[in-house]
Parts: structure tokens; sequence; C-alpha cells
């Protein structure tokens, strides 16, 4: 399937940002300085966008936006397909970058790619998937006709986690469907989360002026580029507090425009009596720990029925003890660095608050620079720190449920309801509490993390509107237009 292809030359000047289709500097006095999260080497020294700077990139987005819609769909997915041909020839420099940029282990990094990859190969499909519809009317003589049109200008402003993905996510869609981009990546990951993408569709000749790439800090351009005018649609993917805050400035300001906003979550991993504990443990492990638990939908709360709890704890605790952790880098390190020291300083936070709520802490380790080794806490009840909020990190709890219905509960008590999982013997109980689950995804009989091209992603109640990939990403990255056409004189009443 993929190649790697030795001539390529990689790609290199990542200190500019990609605006209307140039290469430029950033002319803002201040610069971010990108580093490895691992050994704190520089990796390139960006200075930043001034909001003129983004307004050109919106000039540049709406100024062909409409050109770009008017090709033909062959034309707008030949260029997708050419983005995953390139994909797949430079998948060592992109998984290199991966590693050193976000501190992706290796095997993180290559599920990634492959997200990307597979993300990419679904929008190449939307230029010939989108469609309209012919509507009965009940006014004599009239048709209905239901136009899906391309949403316009699209901002983006994704997160450092799963940067690569999540930027693709939106902009591939995005571009298929005929619309143009302004994108912000986030500060810890200017090259993953959006330039290095820049140089693919730039390669893959994408029409100069439909994607930029803006880097730029919060308080110059964050506001910025979601009140803007042009932007009909803001694609956000973080927390949810900045989503919030996104969400009150697209529809509070001078101009409205619709939000997709997928934000933070908390997702329950339910262990029923009756499931096979040993497959249930290695599944834990791996939907918690990896890339060091910084998922939106990794596992957030082990939540074990009282019958089963110990045994589960035990086998839990042997099998996190054998993962190795350090360099992300090594073939079989599991788990890496952690992205930045606000985040090792927000880990160490809720370790003490853990100790200090009463939980029990059967795992720990020394934190050495940003590597925080597993952690695992039993005892857990619902009403703690670690039940109550996204932990984003190598840290877990196990919470002891009663029973089914109790496991049922606890899982429901949370502001979040983006992914979820319950492991159980019985398919028809792990249906029948699926269902009960209230949450955009619930997997039954594996982790929470799953995200798949063709399937709807996303959440409810705090962790946000709208949905991610196939059919439904169409419609969020498109508008609907009523055309109705009279055909003969109708009759008005005066
Ligand atoms: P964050 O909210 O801090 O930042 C996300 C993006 O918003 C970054 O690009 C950041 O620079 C930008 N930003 C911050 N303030 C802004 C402002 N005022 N205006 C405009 N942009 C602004 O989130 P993060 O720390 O990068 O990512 C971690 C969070 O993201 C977690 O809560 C995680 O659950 C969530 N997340 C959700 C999903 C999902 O699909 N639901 C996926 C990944 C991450």
């Amino acid at each position: 399937m993929s190649t790697n292809n030795t001539t390529t030359s990689a790609y290199t000047d990542f200190h500019l940002q990609f605006i209307a289709g140039e290469w430029q500097t950033g002319k803002d006095d201040s610069s971010n300085t990108n580093t490895n999260p691992y050994n704190g080497d520089t990796l390139v020294e960006i200075q930043q966008a001034t909001k003129d700077q983004l307004n050109e990139a919106y000039d540049a987005a709406s100024q062909t936006q409409e050109a770009w819609a008017k090709q033909t769909p062959a034309t707008r997915a030949a260029v997708l397909y050419k983005v995953v041909n390139i994909l797949d020839q430079r998948q060592e420099e992109i998984v290199d970058w991966l590693i050193k940029e976000s501190g992706s282990t290796r095997i993180k990094a290559m599920v990634e790619f492959s997200a990307t990859r597979a993300i990419t190969l679904e929008a190449a499909t939307f230029p010939n998937r989108v469609h309209g519809e012919i509507r009965p009317s009940n006014t004599p003589g009239k048709e209905n006709f239901i136009y899906r049109e391309p949403i316009g200008v699209v901002a983006v402003i994704s997160p450092w986690n799963f940067p690569l993905h999540l930027t693709q996510r939106s902009i591939a869609p995005a571009l298929a469907l005929g619309n143009a981009v302004v994108l912000k990546p986030a500060s810890d990951t200017p090259v993953t989360g959006g330039l290095l993408l820049a140089k693919v569709f730039e390669e893959a000749g994408l029409p100069k002026g439909l994607l930029n790439v803006v880097v730029g800090s919060g308080s110059e351009i964050g506001d910025a580029i979601v009140e803007h005018k042009a932007p009909s649609l803001v694609s956000f993917t973080g927390s949810t507090s900045v989503g919030k805050h996104i969400g009150e400035l697209a529809n509070g300001g001078e101009y409205i425009k619709q939000v997709a906003l997928e934000l933070g979550g908390n997702s329950p991993f339910v262990v029923l009596k009756d499931a096979d504990i040993e497959q249930a443990v290695k599944a834990a492990a791996f939907g918690k720990f990896l890339h060091q638990g910084q998922i939106c939908i990794a596992i957030n709360r082990v939540i074990v029925e009282d019958e089963i709890y110990d045994d589960f704890v035990e086998r839990f605790l042997a099998h996190v003890k054998t993962l190795n952790v350090g360099d992300p880098n090594k073939q079989d390190t599991a788990v890496g660095p952690i992205i930045n020291e606000k985040q090792v300083k927000s880990l160490k936070e809720k370790i003490a608050k853990a100790q200090e709520e009463g939980a029990k802490m059967i795992l720990s380790g020394e934190i050495q620079g940003q590597v925080v080794p597993p952690h695992i806490f039993t005892e857990v009840t619902r009403e703690m720190d670690l039940s109550r909020n996204e932990v984003f990190g190598p840290l877990v709890g196990i919470i002891r449920a009663k029973d089914e219905d109790d496991a049922l509960s606890i899982a429901n008590d949370s502001m979040y309801g983006l992914s979820s999982a319950v492991f159980t013997a019985d398919m028809q109980k792990g249906l029948r509490f699926a269902r009960g689950i209230r949450a955009g995804m619930t997997h039954i009989n594996d982790i929470s993390v799953n995200d798949e091209s063709n399937t709807p992603f996303g959440g409810e109640k705090n962790s946000g509107i709208g949905r991610f990939n196939g059919e439904w990403v169409l419609e969020e990255f498109t508008r609907t237009h009523w055309i109705s056409m009279q055909n003969e004189p109708r009759e008005y009443p005066f």
C-alpha cells in the first residue's frame, strides 16, 4: 500500500508560513520556538503572523474559492488522490516529524499516519458524492430543488495531540467539497498541524490561495480568525473551554457563522462481570496509554463491576508494569513524552489531588523531563477529580461499580459525551448497555479510541457539536439551498 520513495528530498523552510500561495516570513515581533518534547531540541523558530497577514490569507481564500468550486468533481478529486500518493511517498518523513514535534511514539505516529491517509482517500470521493434533491410541492405548478453547495471559506483551528490527522480531517473534506481554508495550527505543532500539509497540497497542485496556514499567537490572531467576515464555518477541535469561547465569538459577534466543535472527552471504559478480563486488561492499557493518554477519546475512567474488580486490578497492574516508557523513537516504546511543561505540571497536580482525595496509588514512577510514567489509582469514586475531569495524560483511576446499573449510572455521570466502551461476553447485554450511554460513540469489546473515515465521529453534551467523516462531514462542510421553480402563474389571495 504505502511505499517510501528515497529519491524525494525532504521538505524544508518550515520557518515560513503559507499565505496566499506564497511562503512568507511572519511579520509579528514574536516568534514560536518549536521544540522536541522528548529532548528539548529546537526544531524550528517561526516568526509569527500579524493580523494583516491573517487578512491577506482570508482575502486569498475568498478570491480563489468560487473558481475552485466551479472545477469539475474529477479535477478536485484528482488533487486529493495526488495528496494520498505524496503521503505514501513521504511516509517516513511524516512519521519522523510526528515523533520529533508532537512526542508521538512510533506506534502512535503510524496510527495517525494511517488515519490521515484514510480520511484523505475518503475525501477524494466527496466531490462525486455530493448531491441535491427534488421534493414535491403543495403549491400547484411548483418544483422544489434542494442544492448542496460549498459553504465558502472555512476557518480551521486544530489541536496538538493528533495534529496531522485532526487538521487533515477538516481541510481535506473542506477542499474536496469546493471550499477554501484558512488554518491555524496549535502552537506546539505548527509543522505537523499545518505547514507540512501545506507542502503536500502544494506539491499535489492545489491552486494557490485555497489553503492558507497562519501561525500566530492567540492574542494576535486567536479571536480575529473567528471574528473575520470571510469564514462561513469555523471548524474547531480542542478543549471545551476554548471551544465555548469560539462558539460565543462565532455567534455573538458582528457576523454569525456556523461552528463545528470537537471538544474534550471523559470516556468511560466499563468492564462487566462476564467480560474476558485478559482482553479487557490489554484493551484498557492500549486505550489509556496510547499517546500518553493525550487523546480526546482516550479512556478516562475505568469502571469495573465489583465481582471482578480485584482480579482486573491485579492483572492490569501486572500488564502496565511491562510497558516501555521513554524515547518515542524506539520501536517498542509504549509511553513517550508529554507535549509541554504546562501539561506536565497539570499532571503533577492531578497526581497530588488524587492522593489528597483518598485514591490509592498502586503504580507510580519518577517523572523525568517531560516523560511521565503510567500512574494507576484504585478505589477511585465518581466524585473525585480523576473521574470528573479530562486527565489528558498517563494517569488512570479505576472505579468500583456495584452492578451493571451502577456501572451505567457512573458512565453517564459526566458533562462530556464523546466516546465510551463496554466489555461483556453477552453481545445483547453489550448493545443494551451501549444504547444506554449518552455519547456520540460507544464500542462493545473494544477501546474508546476508534476513528474510521466512513463512520460518524463526534460528541454530545460538552464534547461538542457536529460530526466528522463520511456523509456527516459532507453535510457539515456544505450549505443547503432550496430553490423553487413556479412553472405556471400562481394564484395569490390578494
Ligand atoms: P486548546 O483548546 O488549548 O487549543 C486548541 C486550538 O485552539 C489550538 O490551535 C490553540 O492555539 C487554539 N486556541 C486557543 N485559544 C484560542 C482562541 N482564543 N481563539 C482561537 N484559537 C484559540 O486544546 P489543545 O490543548 O490543543 O488540545 C487538547 C484538547 O483538545 C483536549 O481537551 C482534547 O480532548 C481536545 N480534543 C478534542 C478532539 C475531538 O475530536 N473531540 C480531538 C483532539 C483533542
